[in-house]
């Protein structure tokens, strides 16, 4: 269920951002769809692509976080990050 939240709010926030942001580009949007509705196909959809991408934001948190442990053993337990490579990280 959480994930699920987590990925709505982002569809949200990137659909109102870009609604804002469209005239800066010259872009007109399309008015049918200047609501976020998320139970369209369209709103399904950008909160399905939202949910991919926080998993694919996990997956490189979880590979910075490993990497940062092998080559940084020493900030462990010293840092809420590391001061060395800036990975934002708790270490347990
Ligand atoms: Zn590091």
């Amino acid at each position: 269920m959480e994930r699920k939240i987590k990925g709505k709010k982002l569809a949200i926030l990137f659909h109102e951002t870009y609604e804002k942001l469209a005239p800066k580009f010259n872009w007109i949007t399309r008015e049918a769809s200047r609501n976020f509705d998320e139970t369209s196909a369209n709103g399904k959809l950008m909160i399905a692509v939202c949910n991919k991408i926080f998993d694919q934001v996990a997956i490189i948190k979880r590979d910075i976080k490993t990497a940062c442990a092998d080559y940084h053993p020493q900030m462990q337990g010293k840092q809420n990050f590391c001061e060395t490579c800036g990975a934002d990280i708790r270490f347990e």
